[in-house]
């Protein structure tokens, strides 16, 4: 079930947009002598399920307040459906919010909260019964129109938020940690559910997190922000496989972070000495030269482990073993190269090596496209490692 999307794509066609809703124009928020947000510049296109992710205080709550219009930018321009929103109030803009509380009315039905925005339109009375029936059937609660909020569960009341937010078709709904209060195994469920009643009602939603997890599962594009600044933004493989900076390496999973002095950039190819070994890197960041130092980035999945030096081409660092954890489907090894760097190792049931021991020496290789090369910044390279 799709909920007026023809009409609101010819809308789009007509306004020339294609399928930009929101557009974040060079917006800066500064509080005080702080800056909150720093220069956001990009677009979120309809329906698409956007994320924006990062730690405690990089800027994603005061983003997200910006697009709802709870805090207006210092600088820079917000637009929805193709129009500069800095004048209109929150309850004007074509955008709904789903907070962490639900703020469902206690002393009403199910139905009736439901119920209450397309009423407060003066919308006829048979279309609102219509309306509500098709948002009780997409999140599932067609049997709970008569409960009050105190007689359902927090999925249940969490539901009953969205199809609030829903009802009255917004252009894009506006979703800030809206799972935080839910246990981890409601908290995964509902991550699912929300997926599917985005797929269903087609409307893009914006949806704020600090949990990489949930960003993953749920999203087909992510922001990943930092300090205020938009790191990268680009779908869950993008981001997970070809981070652009140290900071999103370290923040999405697991990283291997290689401090490395680029000898060589030929083509898209670069050769680093790293770890006390020479090898090739892709490289995608045009501003890497020779000489610079960098940081080779490898996932721990990607890392195979042999007692010999492998042959054939790939990149190889001799280590030594720390620590063999057992994680159920992976074997952990905490490796440590001569010069140092600590390395993360995850042994599939596939590839585990027999009488694997702290102290052994062995080497820990992978093919040359499952790393890619980055633009070292001072603190990381001394952290080799970031999970
Ligand atoms: P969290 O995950 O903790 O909610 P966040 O990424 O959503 O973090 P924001 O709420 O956007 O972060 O806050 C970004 C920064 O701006 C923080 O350092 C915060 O203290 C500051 N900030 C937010 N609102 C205000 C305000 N009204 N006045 C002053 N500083 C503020």
């Amino acid at each position: 079930m799709r909920l007026n999307i023809e009409a609101l794509n010819d809308a789009k066609e007509l306004s020339g947009l294609e399928n930009t809703v929101i557009e974040i124009s060079h917006v800066s928020k500064q509080f005080g002598g702080f800056k909150a947000v720093d220069d956001a510049n990009f677009g979120i296109r309809q329906g698409e399920f956007f994320s924006m992710l990062g730690p405690s205080g990089c800027g994603k709550t005061t983003t997200l307040r910006m697009i709802a219009g709870f805090e207006q930018p210092t600088s820079g321009e917000v637009r929805l459906d193709g129009k500069d929103v800095s004048k209109v109030p929150p309850y004007k803009r074509n955008v709904n919010t789903v907070f962490q509380n639900y703020a469902l009315f206690p002393h009403m039905t199910v139905f009736d909260n439901i119920a209450f925005g397309p009423r407060s339109t003066k919308a006829p009375k048979g279309e609102i019964a219509g309306r509500v029936k098709e948002m009780l059937e997409i999140v599932h609660l067609a049997d709970f129109a008569e409960r009050r909020p105190t007689q359902l569960s927090g999925g249940q009341q969490q539901r009953v938020a969205l199809a609030r937010a829903l009802v009255n078709y917004p252009s894009a709904l506006l979703l800030d940690e809206p799972l935080g209060a839910l246990d981890l195994k409601l908290r995964q469920t509902m991550q699912l559910e929300l997926k599917r009643i985005q797929r269903e009602v087609g409307i893009t939603f914006v949806f704020v997190t600090h949990d990489q997890e949930e960003a993953l599962t749920m999203s087909d594009r992510i922001a990943v922000m930092n300090a205020g600044r938009v790191e990268q933004i680009g779908t869950p493989e993008e981001i997970y496989h070809q981070p652009a900076t140290v900071f999103v390496a370290g923040f999405i999973g697991v990283a291997n972070l290689i401090p490395a002095a680029v000898v060589a950039v030929t083509g898209d190819l670069a050769t680093v000495d790293a770890a006390g070994h020479r090898f090739g890197v892709p490289v995608t960041d045009e501003s890497i030269k020779p000489a610079d130092s960098a940081v080779v980035m490898v996932r721990p999945e990607r890392l195979h482990i042999s007692l010999d030096r492998p042959t054939g081409d790939l990149a190889a660092v001799e280590a030594t073993v720390e620590e063999l954890v057992f994680q159920g489907p992976v074997l952990r090894a905490s490796l440590r190269t001569a010069a140092g760097t600590e390395l993360v190792a995850h042994i599939g049931p596939e590839d585990a090596l027999p009488m694997l021991r702290p102290g052994d020496r062995l080497w820990a290789s992978w093919v040359l496209d499952a790393a890619c090369l980055l633009r070292s910044v001072d603190t990381t390279a001394e952290t080799a490692l970031v999970s």
